[in-house]
C-alpha cells in the first residue's frame, strides 16, 4: 500500500508523493494488468460472448471486439494502460489478434504472480520468458504455410473479421478484400496501402458493398455536353479553380463608370480565354480542379471536348495524380503537356441508385482506371447508417492490414487454436533443456500459450481440460486441429478455412513478452497523484 515518503525522500518529491514499498508496487500492477486480461478473455473468438458497456455520456455499448472493449472501458490505472496498450499496438502492427495478445500478456503476468510466490526473481521470470519467446518464434516459421491462392487470401480475410462484430455478408467483403489486397500488391511483395481506398456511402445494404478496380472521383460533370466515358484520357490535376478570382471581384480594383467596368469585365474574361487556352494547348482530356470552374469556362471546355471536375478534393487530386503520374500544378500559366498522366480507361459509373426513390436519377461517380504510374483498388462499402457504415469500416480496414501481412510473408497459419497448441508443445519440450529455476518460467510460458485454446474450448461449450487434452494429443501425433466454427472438435482448421496470417502470433508474442517484461521489471512506483482520486490523464 502507498506510504508517505520518508524524509530523505521527500527532498526530492512533493509533499502529496506517493511511494510504495517494491512487492507492493508490483503486486498492485501485477493485479491490475491480469484484470485486464481477465475482462476481455471472454470476448475472444467466434464464439466470444457480449459485453455491455456504459460510457461515460451513458451511452450504452454491446460489443465482443476486444479493442472497442478496451477503448470504452476507459482505463485509469497506469499498469491496466500498458496492457491496454497492447491492444493498439497489436492492431496498428496487424490489425488483427488484439484480444489475443491483450490474453498472453494477462496470461503471462498471472503466471508471473505465481513464480513470485513461489521466490523466482523477476529476472529469471523474464530471461525465462524471452527464451520460450525465442523458441515459439522459431516453431512458427517452421510450422508457417506459403498462401496458396486468392481462396486462401479470401479466409484469411474472413478469420480476421470473425468475432469483431462485422459478421455481414463475410463472404462478399472478405472477396473485395482480397481483390483489393492483389491489386495494391507491388512487384516487390509489398502491399502498397496508398493504393488502397476504402470509401463509404451511405445507402444500400452492406450487400450493395463491391471492389472497384481505379480510383473513385465522386463528382458529377459541371456542364451537360462534357464527355463521361474517355479511353486513353490525358489528365491534368490543377490546384486551383479556373474562375475569375473571387476577391478580384468581390472588392479588389476600384472602378469609376461603365467604361471601366466593362474593359476590366473584358480583361478577366481574357485571362479565363487564356487559361482555357493553355490547358487545351497541353492536349488535356479531362481536368481534375482544387477550385471552382466559371460557367463561361465550363462552356468552353465542354466545346473543347474536355471533362473538367470542380472543386476535387485533396485526397482525389492526390490519388488521381499518384495513378496516372500527373503532377499537381499550382498555376496554368506554365502547364505543359509534361504534366499530364494518363489513364486508359475514364468513365461514369451508377453507384447510389439503391438510395433514390421515384423518379431522382441515380447518382453518378467517376472512376479512373488504368493509370500509367501504378493500380489502384478502392473497396466501396455501403450502409444502411453511418454507425452501420463506421463498424464495417473499421472491420474491413482491419482486415485489408490481415490480408496484406499475409501476402508480405508469404506465410499463414492454421487458427482456431491449433497453432498456439503446437507452439506450447514446442516450448514445454524445450522447457526441459533448460538449467535451473528459469525453466518453471518458461513452463509457465508454455502454458500461457494455451489461453487461446482454452478460451476457445471454454466459449464453445466444451469441458476445457478434455478438449486440451485431446488437442495436444492429436498434435503430439502430428495432426494439426483446433475448433472451428460448424465443424467437431478436433478438427483439422486449415482445411476448415481458419487461417491467419503468421504475423498475427508472431507480433502477438512479441508485444505480450514486452509488455510483461517491461511490467516485471518495476521495482518502485511513485505516483505524483493518489491513484484512488481516479483519472490519471
Ligand atoms: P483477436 O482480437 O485476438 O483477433 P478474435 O475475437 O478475433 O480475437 O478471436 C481470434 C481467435 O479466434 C483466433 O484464435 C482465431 O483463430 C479464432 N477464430 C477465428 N475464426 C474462427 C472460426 N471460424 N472457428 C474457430 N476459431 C476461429
Ligand atoms: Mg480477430
Amino acid at each position: 500500500m502507498p506510504y508517505q515518503a520518508n524524509d530523505k525522500q521527500r527532498a526530492i518529491l512533493s509533499d502529496e508523493s506517493l511511494r510504495m514499498a517494491e512487492n507492493d508496487v508490483r503486486q498492485m500492477n501485477l493485479t491490475a494488468a491480469r484484470s485486464v486480461g481477465t475482462m476481455v478473455r471472454t470476448t475472444l473468438g467466434p464464439w466470444g460472448m457480449d459485453k455491455l458497456l456504459v460510457d461515460s455520456d451513458g451511452n450504452v455499448v454491446i460489443t465482443n471486439d476486444g479493442v472497442t472493449l478496451i477503448e470504452e472501458m476507459n482505463i485509469t490505472h497506469p499498469t491496466a494502460k500498458l496492457i491496454a496498450d497492447v491492444a493498439s499496438t497489436q492492431e496498428t502492427a496487424v490489425g488483427d489478434g488484439t484480444t489475443s495478445a491483450v490474453v498472453l500478456a494477462s496470461e503471462l503476468i498471472a503466471a508471473s504472480e505465481d513464480l513470485l510466490d513461489r521466490g523466482i526473481h523477476p529476472t529469471t521470470i523474464v530471461s525465462g520468458y524471452q527464451r520460450a519467446a525465442a523458441i515459439a518464434r522459431k516453431k512458427l516459421v517452421e510450422v508457417a504455410i506459403p498462401v496458396a491462392s486468392d481462396t486462401t487470401l479470401e479466409q484469411v480475410a474472413t478469420t480476421a473479421m470473425t468475432g469483431s462484430g462485422g459478421e455481414r455478408d463475410t463472404e462478399l467483403l472478405a472477396e473485395t478484400i482480397a481483390k483489393a489486397v492483389r491489386t495494391a500488391t507491388r512487384d516487390d511483395g509489398i502491399v502498397d496501402h496508398s493504393a488502397i481506398d476504402v470509401r463509404t456511402f451511405s445507402g444500400g445494404s452492406v450487400g450493395n458493398s463491391r471492389f472497384i478496380h481505379g480510383v473513385l472521383v465522386d463528382k458529377d460533370p459541371p456542364h451537360p455536353a462534357m464527355p463521361t466515358s474517355i479511353s486513353d484520357a490525358s489528365v491534368l490535376v490543377y490546384e486551383g479553380g479556373i474562375e475569375i478570382s473571387e476577391t478580384e471581384r468581390n472588392n479588389g480594383v476600384a472602378v469609376d463608370g461603365f467604361d471601366d467596368v466593362s474593359t476590366f469585365v473584358r480583361r478577366e474574361q481574357t485571362e479565363l480565354s487564356g487559361a482555357i487556352d493553355r490547358i487545351v494547348d497541353t492536349g488535356t482530356d479531362v481536368v481534375l480542379a482544387g477550385e471552382g470552374i466559371d460557367e463561361d469556362a465550363q462552356q468552353q471546355l465542354a466545346t473543347a471536348g474536355i471533362l473538367a471536375l470542380r472543386r476535387t478534393s485533396d485526397e482525389d487530386r492526390a490519388r488521381v495524380a499518384a495513378v496516372t503520374g500527373a503532377t499537381r500544378i499550382n498555376t496554368l500559366d506554365t502547364a505543359s503537356s509534361d504534366d499530364l498522366g494518363t489513364a486508359g480507361r475514364i468513365e461514369q459509373q451508377t453507384i447510389r441508385q439503391h438510395v433514390h426513390t421515384g423518379n431522382a436519377p441515380p447518382e453518378q461517380t467517376f472512376v479512373f482506371d488504368d493509370g500509367e504510374n501504378r493500380e489502384h483498388a478502392t473497396v466501396l462499402l455501403r450502409g444502411g447508417t453511418i454507425h452501420v457504415l463506421d463498424e464495417v469500416e473499421r472491420v474491413v480496414e482491419s482486415s485489408i492490414r490481415a490480408v496484406s501481412a499475409a501476402v508480405e510473408d508469404d506465410a499463414i497459419l492454421p487458427g482456431g487454436g491449433s497453432t498456439d497448441i503446437a507452439l506450447s508443445l514446442a516450448v514445454r519440450d524445450a522447457a526441459s533443456a533448460v538449467n535451473g529455476r528459469e525453466q518453471l518460467a518458461v513452463e509457465a510460458f508454455a502454458n500461457a500459450l494455451e489461453a487461446r485454446p482454452r478460451t476457445l474450448a471454454e466459449t464453445a461449450g466444451y469441458s476445457v481440460i478434455d478438449a486440451l487434452i485431446e488437442l495436444r494429443t492429436h498434435h503430439d501425433a502430428g495432426e494439426r486441429v483446433g475448433l472451428a466454427v460448424g465443424s467437431e472438435m478436433p478438427t483439422d482448421t486449415l482445411a476448415a478455412g481458419v487461417v491467419e496470417p503468421r504475423r498475427v502470433t508472431e507480433i502477438m508474442i512479441k508485444t505480450a513478452v514486452e509488455t510483461a517484461t517491461m511490467i516485471l521489471r518495476i521495482d518502485d512506483g511513485i505516483f505524483a497523484r493518489d491513484l484512488s482520486d481516479g483519472d490519471t490523464d
